[in-house]
């Protein structure tokens, strides 16, 4: 019987905080830290990967499949899917699915941005996806399609930084949610960024006080019930 309540704890790990900076300190300083708390907190994740991520730093990508986490694509560069041709696409993802895969099977999708063109689903379909979470639950406008033989289509539930708000504002925002729930973060919110220029939303509380906010959610969402799951069983749990 699938559990009641699920949970899904989900992590974009590419450059900082794209398109600003570019940088690899979430690779190299926040995901060590990240690991060790979902392993304190025996939470699997699924770890939205990109092509260059895992080209740049491999011994990252091993640490997240021996950790027990679930290799995902993340497309290769971090561009938006929206500025790229057909072609383009299909050539971002199958470059990432073949340097993945050397690590572990990859079965689940998130585009950057959480922006991906409708028409290119059936793309997805051909690369051997059977989830694709790269929409957001809280942007009303996108099309609702349920198409036999396409990935099933896994909504993300919050933006990250929602997890970095007070307690007394986001636990009853959390309290709201239906499960299925889907959380994400970045490696690079695990890192002291707010010294930089940045966005305010992309660098407010980072470093330590992420990393408390996020042990926190996650207690939250056990100690109501949730059992945290990997993406690519969500087709199943949903049946
Ligand atoms: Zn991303």
């Amino acid at each position: 019987m699938p559990p009641s309540r699920i949970a899904y704890m989900t992590v974009d790990a590419e450059p900082d905080c794209p398109p600003f900076l570019w940088t690899w300190r979430g690779i190299t300083e926040g995901m060590p830290r990240l690991l060790a708390l979902l392993a304190e907190e025996g939470v699997p994740a699924t770890f939205f990967t990109t092509g260059a991520t895992a080209e740049t730093h491999p011994g990252t990508v091993t640490e997240i499949v021996a950790g027990g986490h679930e290799l995902a694509c993340h497309g290769y560069s971090h561009t938006n899917f929206k500025t790229m041709d057909a072609a383009t696409a299909r050539d971002e993802i199958a470059r990432t699915n073949a340097i993945l895969r050397r690590h572990a099977p990859v079965t689940s999708f998130r585009a950057p941005y959480l922006s991906f063109p409708e028409a290119y689903v059936p793309i997805l379909a051909d690369q051997g996806f059977t989830v694709d979470s790269s929409r957001g639950a809280y942007k009303r406008n996108e099309p609702r399609n349920a198409t036999a033989g396409m990935p099933f289509r896994l909504d993300a539930s919050v933006t990250s930084s929602v997890l970095r708000i007070p307690h007394l504002v986001r636990d009853p925002w959390f309290a709201m949610l239906k499960s299925p729930v889907t959380l994400f973060v970045h490696p690079w919110e695990f890192v002291d960024l707010t010294q930089t220029g940045i966005r305010y939303d992309c660098r407010f509380r980072t470093g330590q006080p992420a990393l408390d906010r996020l042990r926190s959610a996650l207690r939250w969402f056990k100690t109501r019930g949730f059992e945290f799951r990997l993406v690519h069983e969500a087709p199943t749990l949903a049946a």
